[in-house]
């Protein structure tokens, strides 16, 4: 068998035999996360390949388990969606992470990053109202629109039932930037750049990861892409040195990954900004 199942009370844990353990999740679980306040942001800076400050952070969900510590989303965003809890889920990280943006454009002054990119789900989209949400919350944070990045990814958006123009164009004239993530791995993607008004393209890490070998490089074939529709490009997932060289050489403007930072927690995320300052 590839795992077997254990009961501990609530949870189902998979022991596999590569010794990782899953842990699955329900909705009452979930739901005791969000009231029990045990979910965090942690927050990955985007760095531009030339050198310098940071340009902007990715704000990333966690959830602080009291039993089996820090779990990231793959663990539990599919519950979330699956549930609908990532809706109240996904106002939280808005709000918290809009707040901890403005306290470091206050602390940071020019060191802070310029913008914030903020994960949503085609679920999350379809709420009413959505981009008055997302206003509000931007006017209660003291965070400016152009400040905010709204990531969506490419197969959340193949996958939606209906159209997202409405949304998207709601959310565009607000000021705020949208970017197709994890670009380069659906099967859909032409269309969905003609038909959404993308302001940026976040190559999908497993195409990151190939920018080093000999093959004709898919990495290059998205910016050539990026570069003709005028959409910034960011490569995701950056582990090491000759990736961010040869990605560069291919003429990415920015990069995150391993190899500059990993998500942080806010207070660590400051520091690493002080950090980066001073050099
Ligand atoms: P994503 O949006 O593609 O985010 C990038 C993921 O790659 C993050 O995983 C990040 O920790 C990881 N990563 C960054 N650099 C590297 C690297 O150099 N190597 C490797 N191996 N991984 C790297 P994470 O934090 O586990 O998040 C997974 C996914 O969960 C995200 O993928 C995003 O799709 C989703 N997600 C995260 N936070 C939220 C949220 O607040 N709302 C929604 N709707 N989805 C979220
Ligand atoms: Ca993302
Ligand atoms: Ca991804």
């Amino acid at each position: 068998a590839m795992y077997a199942a254990k009961k501990v009370p609530g949870t189902v844990r998979l022991h596999y035999d590569c010794g990782m353990t899953a842990v699955l999740v329900d909705g009452g679980q979930l739901r005791a996360a969000i009231d029990g306040d045990h979910l965090r942001v942690h927050f990955q800076p985007i760095v531009p390949l030339g050198g310098g400050r940071p340009t902007g952070v990715e704000a990333l969900v966690r959830w602080q388990h009291p039993e089996h510590g820090l779990l990231t989303p793959d663990v539990f965003l599919p519950a979330a969606e699956r549930t609908g809890l990532i809706v109240p889920i996904g106002r939280w990280v808005l709000r918290t992470a809009c707040h901890r943006f403005a306290e470091w454009t206050l602390t940071h002054g020019t060191a802070a990053p310029a913008s914030l990119h903020v994960n949503v789900s085609a679920r999350e989209l379809r709420e009413p109202d959505f981009a008055g949400f997302v206003a509000a919350t931007l006017a209660e944070s003291g965070v400016a629109a152009e400040r905010l990045v709204v990531e969506i990814a490419e197969t959340e958006l193949m996958q939606a039932p209906a159209p997202l123009t409405a949304v998207l164009a709601d959310l565009k004239a607000l000021g705020t930037r949208i970017s197709l993530d994890d670009f380069g791995i659906g099967t859909a993607s032409l269309t969905l750049l003609h038909e959404y008004p993308f302001d940026e393209v976040k190559l999908d890490r497993s195409i990151t990861r190939t920018a080093v070998d000999g093959r004709p490089s898919m990495a290059a074939t998205v910016l050539q892409l990026a570069r003709a529709l005028d959409l910034h490009a960011v490569a995701v997932g950056v582990e090491q040195a000759r990736q961010a060289d040869r990605l560069w050489s291919l003429g990415y403007p920015a990069a995150q990954g391993y190899l500059f930072a990993r998500p942080l927690p806010a207070e660590e995320l400051a520091v690493w900004l002080t950090a980066c300052a001073q050099v």
